[in-house]
């Protein structure tokens, strides 16, 4: 089996879709369970920071949080000019600016954070504040097996330094799944970014299909390698075998509906650890994706 000598190495692994509900937690929890079936050196982190649940499928000793704090400029207005420099430099329209009214302040939802504003101030008008964002958790597993959360708070407009703080917590050697945020937005293209690999969960409908083409297109600008799993492979349309046969991508696995399957995973229950079939189905499709990976 590859995956038990690829542990040494580290190799991040990201399981993604165009779109929530097709079947990327079912797969990144089943292959994180046959890692740590075979004490494979590992890690799970869910980076579907605005609904994260990878950890209903596992039992936790401990759990620890960590608060994810970002800097918020603080705009004074007496030390203020009304020169628009920093407004002109936030590309996020987070500055609330009205001159005739000497109004300046910064819009906190929509801030990102960057700095812009304070390196084009020459007037020393803008400070930092600090402010929480939302919260990492380690969640210690038997073995010493461990999956790392991240959870972005109500109302935060981006979640990808909750989520970039998340996967700084795993710099350890080993197979380190990333169960990505679905989409094709900024917390998806950071954390696939962040991956030697991804893998492609979807569902073979035409909706199912147009959500990969669009990913897929995503991932060639950003050169990452992938293969696809088609997940409920026998009730939908032919349209998506016969897209990535004539495209020639990687076909890593093809799961046919299963109303048992649903039924455990809606109970939170990982079937790679009730099923032998499940457990072999999952320990071949880690030795797959390391395959195409190394290639
Ligand atoms: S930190 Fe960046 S996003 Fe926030 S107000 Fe300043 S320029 Fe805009
Ligand atoms: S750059 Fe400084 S002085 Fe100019 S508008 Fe912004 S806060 Fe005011």
């Amino acid at each position: 089996m590859l995956f038990k000598t690829h542990g040494d190495k580290q190799l991040k692994i990201a399981i993604a879709s165009g779109k929530g509900g097709t079947g990327k937690t079912f797969v990144a929890t089943n292959l994180y369970s046959v890692l740590q079936q075979n004490q494979v050196s590992s890690i799970l982190i869910d980076c579907d920071a605005e609904e994260p649940n990878d950890h209903f499928f596992f039992k936790s000793i401990s759990k620890t949080d960590k608060e994810v704090q970002v800097n918020i400029p603080v705009i004074s207005a007496e030390s203020c000019i009304f020169c628009d420099k920093c407004y002109e430099y936030c590309h996020y329209n987070a500055i609330f600016y009205l001159p005739s009214l000497q109004q300046i302040h910064v819009m906190e939802d929509l801030c990102h954070s960057c700095g812009a504003c304070s390196v084009a101030c020459e007037h020393n008008a803008i400070t930092e504040k600090k402010k929480t964002i939302g919260t990492v958790t380690t969640y210690l597993l038997s073995g010493n097996y461990k999956l790392i959360e991240s959870r972005v708070n109500i109302g935060v407009y981006s979640p990808v330094p909750v989520i970039t703080s998340a996967i700084k917590e795993a710099e350890q050697q080993g197979i380190i799944i990333l169960d990505a945020p679905p989409g094709t937005s900024c917390p998806f293209i950071h954390t696939v970014n962040n991956a030697d690999y991804v893998v492609l969960v979807a569902e073979p409908t035409p909706f199912g299909l147009s959500d990969l083409q669009k990913t897929i297109a995503v991932l060639h600008i950003l050169e990452k390698p992938f293969g696809i799993v088609i997940n409920k492979s026998d009730i939908g349309t032919l349209a998506m075998s016969d897209f990535i046969q004539k495209e020639n991508y990687d076909l890593l696995l093809s799961i046919p509906f299963d109303r048992s399957v649903a039924s455990f995973y809606s109970e939170g229950k990982i079937m790679a650890e009730r099923e032998e079939k499940w457990k072999e189905i999952f320990e071949n499709l880690i030795d797959k994706i390391i395959e195409t990976a190394c290639k």
